[in-house]
């Protein structure tokens, strides 16, 4: 049967990519349809209940900027926030949120029924509609049609999803969900590149059965603080500890001695897992020389006594899962409420996508998440946003939006894995990020919001809130540069007691700023007149500080991205022939062949492109162009 309504975006999957990427669509108007298993699983944390952290903040902080729900559903749901690396530069500042499951899933719901344009339907999609090379829509399990221009497929784990616990194994999508078996048969059938990668989660523990007096105590900071932009602690509920153990050699032993028993070990999983977050038979069996692994035990919720024990991932049979937790110190008495367990999943070559996340071969599919070959949240909700709004952008007519490295790391994650594709579970590093010092996670309002705002993806609350701050922060730059401060002046002499050598000439309070000694506190009153408005709020304040403090490597990278530019702004064109270039060698070819870098840029990014054979490029194209 046909459903009487067609939409112009379908999203399929209500996971972090499928919720952002069906919110993004209907924030720029689209008429939406969310398909997914299960109502009561949307926005669903499959692992750890955790949001941010290095690298993976800067996501959350980029969606948010951008409009979507992660960062403001952290808000409501965290009860445990810290700021990572903070005596580190500000590049790798990064905020890290501990949530309850429950409410950042009720969250996430929330904002999906109050988005207008969206229409949520239950039901798990079997098939797709194609005509030619262009998707039409989608066949639910219960031969309900649907139709639309553009699809955005994002079954994360679910794809001819098996999951392992020991030698014993069987279908699933995640613990507790059935896996997509019809979808993923046809979708072999189209000419994309599908592998299997594997992830893994630890077995969850009782409270009640733990002794925390042997474990240490990790509080959240103080002030409390936010994910969002729009945020305020005050919307967070109740916080809370977590703790900290340790393995030992016992513990170690027990692993070891389970091994032949382990679906990794004996070949019966074959999917590549996550490098950096491998299980701690792999991290026993890695890393034999230590004899004692950090855990960091995490609360699931504040209504439930489920404990989440990060860092002991396994999918080591039960009997050794039982064994291993109660050698841990603190766990003699442990009761184990669900076991850990490892799942394998199809996933499809990044490569075979646009930058837009659309399929190369089928006209109007989108792909974004953990079916690209990512692990991780905020990897799959910044992916989700991007296919949701470009879907959007190809049903209005309108070109693709395909941020660059330099502008976002959701840029930086659509590069790596479109330019260079994955043979392993891809996460976030600030390492990924050339421009890292440009793209913090402080500022990333501020280079995303207009765009944000000009898509369509920024609504009216958002753009006034924007504004008003963008507003303060250039008014008060400005007072900071053009209020001097003249030596031997009564001001001069307040601020020599705070600097090593009494000032020799005019400085200029954003000068002063700049100098490592003194922070906005201290320059701001200096000429009298700071009647701070109500607008240079902590986040402008914070703006200013690394504006100036950093200025000068700031505008080094800034100087770097335009002579980038050259070879951002130089196209290679699609049926481009490599083999016509002459003096490039038989592996660069095969390399740029196989990828198609569609800019030199890009194509210099590539493993094994040498700088030489770029000049080739660049020659030829210029001679050919
Ligand atoms: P998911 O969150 O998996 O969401 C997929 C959604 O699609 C689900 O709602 C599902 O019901 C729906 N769906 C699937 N097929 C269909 C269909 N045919 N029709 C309708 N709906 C469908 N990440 C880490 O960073 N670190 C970890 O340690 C880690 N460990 C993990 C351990 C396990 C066991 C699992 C399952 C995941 C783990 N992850 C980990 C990964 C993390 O959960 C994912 O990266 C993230 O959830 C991916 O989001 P997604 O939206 O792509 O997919």
């Amino acid at each position: 049967m046909d459903y009487p309504e067609r939409f112009d975006v379908i999203v399929i999957g209500g996971g972090h990519a499928g919720t952002e990427a069906c919110l993004a669509a209907a924030r720029m108007g689209c008429r939406t349809l969310l398909l997914t298993h299960n109502v009561e699983t949307l926005g669903q944390m499959s692992c750890n209940p955790a949001i941010g952290g290095i690298g993976k903040s800067h996501l959350v902080k980029e969606i948010d900027a951008l409009g979507g729900a992660m960062a403001q559903a952290t808000d409501l749901g965290g009860i445990q926030f810290r700021v990572l690396n903070v005596r580190k530069g500000p590049a790798v500042r990064a905020t890290r949120a501990q949530a309850d499951r429950v409410l950042y899933k009720a969250a996430i719901r929330s904002a999906l029924e109050n988005q207008p344009n969206l229409s949520i339907f239950q039901q798990a999609v079997d098939d797709l509609i194609v005509r030619g090379d262009t998707v039409e829509g989608v066949v639910t399990q219960m031969g309900l049609r649907f139709y639309a221009p553009a699809v955005v497929l994002t079954a994360g784990t679910f794809l001819g999803g098996r999951i392992h616990i020991g030698l014993e194994n069987h279908a699933g999508g995640r613990a507790g969900d059935p896996p997509s078996l019809a979808l993923a048969a046809r979708l072999r059938e189209l000419p994309l590149r599908v592998d299997r990668l594997k992830t893994g989660t630890p077995p969850r523990v009782d409270a009640r059965s733990v002794d925390f007096s042997a474990l240490e105590n990790q509080w959240g900071d103080t002030p409390v603080p936010v994910m969002s932009y729009l945020g305020s602690a005050a919307q967070h509920p109740e916080q809370t500890c977590c703790w900290i153990t340790y393995t030992n050699a016992d513990t170690h032993g027990i692993i070891r001695a389970g091994l032949d028993r382990s679906p990794m070990y004996t070949g019966v999983i074959e999917g590549v897992g996550p490098r950096y977050c491998p299980s701690i038979e792999d991290k026993v069996h890695r890393f034999a020389d230590r004899d004692s692994h950090q855990i960091f035990i995490e609360p699931e919720g504040l209504q439930t006594h489920e404990l989440y024990p990060n860092g002991i991932s396994t999918s080591l049979p039960f009997d050794v899962q039982i064994n291993l937790v109660r050698s841990i110190k603190g766990f003699a008495n442990a009761h184990i409420t669900r076991p850990g367990y490892a799942i394998e999943y199809d996933f499809f070559n990044p490569q075979d996508l646009k930058y837009s996340f659309e399929t190369k071969h089928l006209h109007g599919l989108f792909f974004a998440g953990q079916i690209n070959g990512t692990t991780g949240y905020e990897e799959a909700a910044a992916q989700g946003l991007l296919a949701g709004c470009n879907a959007a952008l190809r049903v209005r007519g309108d070109k693709p939006w395909c941020p660059r490295r330099d502008q976002a790391y959701i840029g930086v994650l659509a590069d790596d894995l479109i330019t260079m594709g994955t043979q392993e579970p891809y996460r976030m590093f600030t390492s990924r990020a050339e421009y890292r010092l440009l793209l913090r996670e402080d500022n990333a309002d501020l280079r995303l919001t207009e765009q944000g705002r000009q898509l369509g993806l920024v609504d009216d609350h958002r753009w006034r809130a924007f504004c008003e701050k963008r507003e303060a922060l250039t008014r008060e730059r400005q007072r900071l540069q053009d209020t001097w401060i003249q030596p031997n002046s009564a001001a001069a002499q307040t601020l020599d007691k705070r600097i090593p050598a009494p000032l020799a000439r005019e400085y200029s309070l954003h000068d002063l700023l700049k100098r490592p000694e003194l922070g906005y506190a201290d320059v701001a009153g200096l000429k009298g007149e700071a009647q701070q408005h109500p607008l240079v709020t902590k986040q402008v304040v914070e703006q200013l500080e690394i504006e100036a403090k950093y200025a000068g490597y700031i505008e080094r990278q800034e100087a770097e991205i335009s002579r980038m530019r050259e070879h951002e702004n130089t196209a290679i064109p699609p049926a481009f022939d490599f083999a016509a270039v002459e003096g490039l060698s038989n592996e660069v070819r095969q390399k740029l062949t196989e990828a198609r870098p569609d800019t030199l840029a890009r194509a210099a990014r590539l493993p094994g492109v040498t700088p030489a054979a770029i000049s080739l490029l660049l020659i030829y194209l210029k001679k050919n162009g």
